[in-house]
């Protein structure tokens, strides 16, 4: 039986419900087995536990704080209407589509042909950030394929998880997704066809099966996509469109043999919501994870983590060789784990800040 999506069960839609609002009963009179826990984060800013002075707070987040007015603005800019009549296309444009994307900024791109599955059901919050009121509207479904893409996030950052650093990179790539998302879907409107980009400000489809079936990587027991060369350290995004493309295959570099000899996720995840218990939906392997503690996690310290995606040898560089070598056999898998702990212990972690924001004393 086919699993949808809905986009108002998304924590991140969830946490902007308004406690006495008719959405807020609405939803919860449906989902009260998780109204307690959600309440007790509801309305946090996880920035506020960020352990640093106020004046380094006072230099720090106007780094980000106009990312979400950015996006708002390329929104506004790409509505989804074609520019003109279609004009006909080379053989083989999909490679061409590739390409361009990859000439924009993406590290690595598939397309995936659409169906009613991969779409949200519905809309949740997300989208109140670029002023589009769509809570509860079905979403528009009317594309064909998804041209989907990843961008890497910088490795020296994301090795200073859980701290702040961690934080300005994922927002910096967020930013990043959504604005070469917006020249992507500018250049196939200028083509004549339909198209829309996702950021983290808008979403019609969730990205993890999407990048999946574009055989952009597999699921890892943190239930992110793992990309055979950047690991886990990477943002996912998505345009939409009904330019006619060829689909791309999911790819199997052994991931889920991987996982069951590593857990390395689940061993560092400060609040235990990784856990080893796949369950498949929709033909997609994924593993129970409890979104409640993890979020309660960032909202405790004052940054969105990011432990798992460190922690997972790929992110740290498995060469391409290895990889091939040790599928699926359990002997070399343990030989490679061996080798990734001996170098970086449990957890590849830099304490010493980047000196991105810098107070010198007087
Ligand atoms: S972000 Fe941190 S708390 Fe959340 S799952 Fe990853 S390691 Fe665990
Ligand atoms: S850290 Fe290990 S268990 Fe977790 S996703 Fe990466 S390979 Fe899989």
């Amino acid at each position: 039986m086919k699993t949808f999506y809905d986009e108002r069960n998304m924590l991140f839609s969830r946490m902007r419900l308004k406690k006495g609002t008719q959405e807020y009963q609405e939803y919860y009179k449906k989902h009260p087995d998780i109204q307690a826990q959600d309440d007790a984060m509801r309305g946090m800013n996880i920035t506020d536990k960020l352990r640093v002075s106020d004046q380094y707070k006072s230099l720090f987040f106007p780094i980000t704080k106009h990312n979400k007015a950015i996006l708002k603005s390329l929104h506004h800019l790409v509505d989804k209407t074609p520019l003109g009549d279609p004009i006909a296309l080379p053989k083989n444009f999909s490679k061409n589509i590739k390409a361009i994307t990859k000439h924009f900024g993406a590290d690595d791109v598939g397309i995936v042909k659409l169906s009613k599955d991969h779409f949200y059901t519905h809309h949740g919050k997300q989208s109140e950030d670029i002023g589009w009121p769509l809570y509860g509207k079905e979403t528009d479904k009317d594309y064909q394929y998804a041209i989907v893409y990843i961008m890497k996030m910088n490795l020296e950052m994301i090795n200073r998880a859980p701290h702040h650093e961690e934080l300005l990179e994922t927002e910096n790539v967020y930013l990043n997704i959504g604005y070469l998302g917006s020249r992507l879907a500018l250049y196939i409107k200028q083509l004549g066809y339909k198209s829309t980009f996702q950021s983290e400000a808008f979403y019609l489809t969730p990205l993890v099966p999407l990048a999946y079936d574009a055989g952009l990587g597999e699921i890892g027991m943190a239930n992110h996509i793992v990309h055979p060369i950047y690991g886990d350290r990477i943002r996912l995004g998505a345009v939409l469109t009904n330019l006619p493309l060829e689909a791309d295959e999911p790819i199997d570099f052994g991931l889920e043999a991987f996982c069951k000899r590593c857990s390395l996720c689940l061993m560092n995840c400060p609040s235990r919501s990784i856990k080893h218990l796949p369950r498949t939906i929709n033909h997609r392997r994924f593993y129970k994870f409890n979104d409640q503690t993890c979020f309660q996690l960032w909202k405790n310290t004052g940054t969105d983590c990011g432990t798992c995606l460190q922690s997972c040898p790929f992110t740290q560089g498995i060469d391409q060789e290895t990889i091939q070598w040790m599928k699926n056999n359990p002997k070399r898998i343990d030989s490679v784990i061996a080798k990734h702990l001996e170098k970086h212990t449990r957890r590849r972690y830099t304490k010493h800040p980047l000196k991105i924001v810098t107070i010198e004393e007087e």
